[in-house]
């Protein structure tokens, strides 16, 4: 929490100093209060006192009590103004930083967690402020102040005070030490039920065609239960608080009029007046030091679980990215691709994903990666869009080391196509000159990436054309529509190196010919990487790249590696004839 204190400005901090003036204020009130009941106990007990004199220390005390509630209104609205400020420029900070994520960061988080540590987390430290800051600054004020007025009155209620205050103190700190634990199992309980949340409503469809919505359901049942144990044991200990604070506060009214009681009876004739006065002091004052445990009490709830949610938002803000970005730009446009015995390990994973990598293409060729699934070719296209770092040795992108570039020159040098399309809900022009490019995006390189991506076709038979809006997610087209905008939309910004990752696996084969021929001949100076498991998809490619392992096991055009690499004539034969092979 401390941590987060250094997002405070400078005006948050003139604000909470102002409330701890106004707060003060509040309490000066509120014990000024205890005078005036001694006041007209006094007067009430003294012969030839007037009604009038009563009636104004009266009006003294509603005066107080006024004063009292007008100033914590005003600091109610400082509190919480500075509450809402304070989350939402936490809550920037912290997407921002996810904004900066690759995939390593957020695999490392995952999606749900990052959305609780967005939403409920920042939720908690919001509550923090807004109820806690006045509570945190007035128990300290409101218990000091009130333990200087009863001051060397009378150390046998003093007692009575002192054994109250160690009977909460006791109580709050085994409540605290059962419940701190717990709120940490709470906040990943929830992230858990977002995740079976998450992948129930994303996966609606596979759920529901495999009648497997009980499985789900008693999925989410199970991290429901959890969360719901972990929530009931914290808030049936915390309940415990409540009656202890209750009872400690009546007893101790009870055992200051008993001793109190006793102590006028001892006392000669003459100072009974003044002993009685210290009892009701001390009934008032020693409960305002209660009052003052008990608020402090109420920060021993919202603390800690802001705690955790401030400590959880600070490992998102102070996550090392380790994808980062270069600082050079390069002008040169050759568009080689070159891998230097690249080595790749993901972070979590025990043994390397690719091993030994080196290869070379020239501007305008095209790279082929064929391989069976899980071989690695995906790593090794994400390693040349930056995605993940090599391990050990380098990736070149026109001579250039790719993590001296900075972020801008390289990805307008590279246009990415994913496995799985994503568009955004916008327009279909939008989509396509989506982000900030270099150069700039017309209309007729829109119209043109639209054509080559084969689009035209269905972007035309849209109400609005490529004004149409596409809804989130893509709902309201296919996935073969989806793949080909996204391919349009790195086609638009006239990349020098163009990577599909297996992105022509949900288009028929017809245009996917039309595609592949368009790419040949309107694209032939753009160099381009294609993951693909269709050999047909691949056969008239330059290079080939044959992975086994995260092996490189051939290397070569499509000829030769039909005569000499074994794991490639296998995968060729297993898809075409001898016939269309050759053809
Ligand atoms: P391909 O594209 O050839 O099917 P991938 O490159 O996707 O293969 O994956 C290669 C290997 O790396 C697989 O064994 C896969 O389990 C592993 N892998 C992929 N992504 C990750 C990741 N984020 N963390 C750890 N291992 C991964």
């Amino acid at each position: 929490m401390i941590k987060l204190m250094k997002y405070f400005k400078k005006t948050d901090w003139i604000i909470i100093f102002i409330s701890i003036v106004l707060i003060a204020g509040q309490v000066w009130f509120e014990l000024t209060l205890p005078d005036y009941v001694k006041e007209i106990t006094t007067l009430v007990s003294t012969e030839g006192s007037s009604i009038n004199e009563v009636l104004i220390a009266g009006v003294k005390m509603l005066a107080c009590a006024l004063g009292s509630m007008f100033l914590a209104i005003i600091v109610g609205y400082f509190v919480s103004r500075l509450a809402s400020n304070f989350s939402y420029s936490i809550r920037g900070k912290v997407f921002n930083k996810i904004s900066e994520f690759g995939d390593a960061e957020m695999k490392k988080f995952s999606t749900p967690s990052l959305i609780t540590r967005t939403t409920n987390d920042i939720t908690q430290i919001q509550m923090l402020i807004a109820m806690g800051l006045q509570v945190i600054i007035k128990a300290p004020i409101l218990s000091i102040w009130a333990i200087i007025k009863i001051f060397g009155k009378s150390w046998e209620l003093s007692i009575v005070v002192m054994v109250s205050v160690a009977v909460l103190v006791i109580t709050i700190a085994l409540v605290v030490t059962l419940v701190l634990p717990k709120f940490k199992v709470i906040q990943k309980q929830i992230d858990g039920i977002n995740r079976v949340a998450d992948e129930s409503l994303s996966g609606v469809k596979v759920v529901r065609a495999f009648n497997a919505d009980k499985y789900q359901a008693n999925k989410f049942e199970d991290v429901n239960d959890k969360l719901t144990k972990t929530n009931l044991f914290t808030m049936r200990t915390l309940s415990v608080l409540q009656p202890v604070l209750n009872l400690v506060m009546s007893g101790l009214s009870l055992a200051i009029y008993y001793v109190g009681s006793i102590l006028i009876n001892n006392a000669p004739y003459s100072e009974r007046l003044s002993v009685l006065g210290d009892v009701v002091s001390f009934s008032s004052y020693g409960g305002y030091v209660v009052m003052s445990f008990i608020m402090l009490s109420m920060i021993f709830m919202i603390l800690p679980r802001a705690q955790v949610s401030a400590k959880r938002m600070n490992e998102v803000i102070d996550e090392d990215i380790s994808v980062k970005e270069g600082t050079k730009s390069f002008t040169q446009n050759n568009g080689t691709i070159e891998f230097k015995n690249v080595s790749f390990k993901y972070p979590n994973a025990d043994e390397n994903t690719l091993l030994d990598i080196s290869f070379k293409i020239e501007k305008g060729e095209t790279l082929a990666i064929v391989g069976t699934s899980g071989s690695g070719k995906s790593t090794l296209v994400n390693l040349i869009a930056r995605l993940y770092d090599a391990t050990s040795g380098e990736v070149l992108i026109d001579g250039e080391n790719i993590k001296d570039y900075n972020f801008a020159c390289l990805y307008s040098k590279i246009g990415y196509i994913p496995q799985k399309s994503v568009v955004f809900s916008d327009t279909v022009k939008n989509n396509i000159c989506f982000g900030e490019s270099e150069k700039e995006i017309t209309e007729d390189d829109v119209l043109n990436a639209i054509d080559i991506a084969q689009a035209k076709e269905f972007v035309d038979s849209m109400p609005l054309k490529y004004d149409s809006d596409i809804a989130q997610g893509g709902i309201n087209i296919s996935g073969g529509q989806k793949q080909r905008l996204s391919i349009a939309r790195a086609i638009a910004k006239k990349p020098e190196i163009l990577i599909f990752d297996d992105s022509f696996s949900a288009l028929d084969f017809k245009t996917d010919k039309k595609l592949r021929d368009n790419l040949d001949n309107k694209l032939s100076g753009t160099t381009k990487v294609v993951v693909a498991s269709r050999i047909g998809t691949i056969k008239n490619a330059d290079k080939i790249i044959v992975l086994e392992d995260g092996k490189i096991v051939g290397f070569g055009s499509h000829n030769d590696l039909m005569q000499n690499c074994d794991m490639y004539k296998e995968i060729a034969l297993s898809q075409l004839s001898m016939q269309e092979l050759k053809g």
